[in-house]
């Protein structure tokens, strides 16, 4: 098994080959070609699996595939894909993932988190981006002030969605779902990791997911 027959484009192709990964894990292997076909997902992956460019390498595929919505210029641009995730050190890793596939690319990645200065963090989620990273508080901060829309948005994340429900993040995370220009599942890819998979999470896939698949590695 190699990237290289994984159908992914070739600056991710040599932005992969730069990480030093030689192939897949489990989990990449059976969500990219999950993701890549447009199918929603519901997975169970711990952390360490290679969850994150399992869903980071198709969702950076099909983003650099529609070229022509990712036209940078300086007015705001939507943010294309969201991701949200428990912790400010979860949220940074991941958006450090997220730059280094996309390097070399139109592609902007901008990243929120609490505890830290809303300042900094406002001037670049106002400027635009396609990929945005964050964790659900500061990230519902910026969409009550009508600072973050998702009007554009074409693919959803909701990683160690388990620990994002026992931390009590769910109330934040039913809100943005429900937010006015919060785009309809269907017409969004949603994309749901957990390391377990209880009757909480179930129902929160049933919701938040359209006609999704379950892969548990
Ligand atoms: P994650 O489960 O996404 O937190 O990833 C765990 C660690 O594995 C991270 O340090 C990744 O950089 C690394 N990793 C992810 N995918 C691969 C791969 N295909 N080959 C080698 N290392 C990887």
């Amino acid at each position: 098994e190699h990237f290289k027959n994984s159908g992914l484009r070739q600056l991710l192709l040599d932005n992969i080959h730069k990480s030093g990964y030689l192939r897949p894990t489990p989990v990449q292997k059976h969500a990219l070609p999950i993701v890549m076909a447009g199918r929603d997902l519901m997975a169970c992956a711990q952390t360490g699996s290679g969850k994150t460019a399992a869903f980071l390498l198709p969702m950076i595929n099909l983003l650099l595939h529609d070229s022509k919505e990712l036209i940078v210029t300086n007015e705001y641009c939507e943010p294309q894909a969201v991701i949200i995730s428990p912790t400010r050190e979860l949220t940074l890793q991941i958006f450090n993932e997220a730059r280094k596939f996309s390097h070399s690319s139109i592609i902007k990645t901008v990243v929120v988190y609490g505890g830290a200065a809303v300042y900094h963090q406002a001037q670049q989620a106002m400027k635009g981006c396609h990929i945005l990273v964050g964790t659900p508080g500061r990230l519902l901060d910026f969409v009550d002030k009508g600072q973050i829309t998702f009007s554009s948005l074409r693919f959803l994340v909701l990683d160690e969605a388990d620990r994002m429900l026992d931390m009590g993040f769910m109330p934040d995370i039913e809100r943005m779902m429900g937010h006015p220009t919060m785009v309809a599942t269907g017409e969004r890819q949603t994309l749901m990791f957990s390391a377990t998979f209880p009757e909480d999470i179930q129902r929160l896939a049933g919701k938040f997911l359209n006609n999704y698949l379950f892969l548990a590695v």
